[in-house]
C-alpha cells in the first residue's frame, strides 16, 4: 500500500484529533485506577505531533511513524510515554516504505514484543498490552478478509472492555489490587481509540 504524503498526513492527523478529543476520558480511567494524567499526557504527546503535521507527513510513511515515537517519547510522560514511544519508534523501523498486510502484521508483532520487554509486562496485567496483544493476533492470522478492518475495530474495543474485570498487577494500578477491578484500563482505552481511527482513517483514503 503506497500512502501519498496527502494521506499520510490525514492518517496522522485523524489519530492525533481522536486521542485529543478523548483525553478528559483517558484523564477519568486513570483518575479511577491512576494518578489522572494519561489523559493530558497523550493530549500534550499528539497536540506535539500535530503542530508537527506537515514536517511528518513530507517523510516517508516509516520515517514519519518514528518521529511520532520520538515526539511521544519526548512530550508523554508516566509509564505510557516511553512504551508508546517504544510502539512508534518499532514500528517505524520495522514498516517498509509501501507496507502491504503481512508486513503491517509483522511489524505489529515486532512492535508489541518491543514493548513487552520496555514495560516487563505481558497479557493478562491489564496494561495497554491487552489491546495490542489481540489485535497483533488478528492481524498476523489476517489474509484477504474483506471486513478486517471491522475486525480489528472489534477486537480492539472488545479487548479494552475485558480490561474492566482485570486486576492489575503492572503499572501504577496494580497498587490497587483488588480495587483495580471494575474499571477500563487507561491505556488498554488510548490503545482501542488510536487503532479504530488508523482502521477508520485507512478506510476512507
Ligand atoms: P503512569 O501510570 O505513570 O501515570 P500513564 O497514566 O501515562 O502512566 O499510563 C498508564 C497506562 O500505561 C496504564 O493504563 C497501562 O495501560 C500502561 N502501563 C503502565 N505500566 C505498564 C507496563 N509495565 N507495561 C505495559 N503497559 C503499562
Ligand atoms: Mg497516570
Amino acid at each position: 500500500m503506497a500512502l501519498t504524503s496527502d494521506q499520510v498526513k490525514r492518517l496522522i492527523e485523524s489519530v492525533a484529533k481522536t486521542v485529543i478529543a478523548e483525553a478528559e476520558r483517558l484523564t477519568a480511567l486513570d483518575q479511577a485506577i491512576g494518578d489522572g494524567d494519561h489523559g493530558l499526557y497523550m493530549k500534550r504527546g499528539f497536540e506535539a505531533v500535530l503542530a508537527d503535521l506537515d514536517g511528518l507527513s513530507r517523510k516517508p510513511l516509516p520515517d514519519a511513524v518514528k518521529a511520532i515515537g520520538t515526539h511521544l517519547v519526548m512530550k508523554v510522560g508516566g509509564a505510557s510515554g516511553p512504551l508508546y514511544g517504544t510502539l512508534f519508534l518499532t514500528l517505524g523501523k520495522e514498516l517498509p516504505a509501501e507496507p502491504g498486510l503481512a508486513d503491517v502484521a509483522k511489524a505489529f508483532g515486532t512492535a508489541f514484543d518491543a514493548v513487552r520487554a520496555r514495560g516487563k509486562s505481558d497479557v493478562g496485567q491489564k496494561t495497554m498490552l491487552d489491546v495490542l496483544g489481540p489485535v497483533g493476533d488478528v492481524l498476523a492470522q489476517a489474509s484477504t478478509d474483506p471486513h478486517l478492518g471491522d475486525r480489528i475495530k472489534r477486537v480492539a474495543t472488545e479487548a479494552a472492555e475485558t480490561t474492566v474485570n482485570m486486576k492489575a498487577t503492572r503499572g501504577r494500578a496494580s497498587f490497587l489490587g483488588e480495587r483495580s477491578i471494575g474499571h477500563m484500563d487507561p491505556g488498554a482505552c488510548s490503545s482501542a481509540l488510536m487503532i479504530s481511527a488508523v482502521v477508520d482513517c485507512l478506510e476512507t483514503l
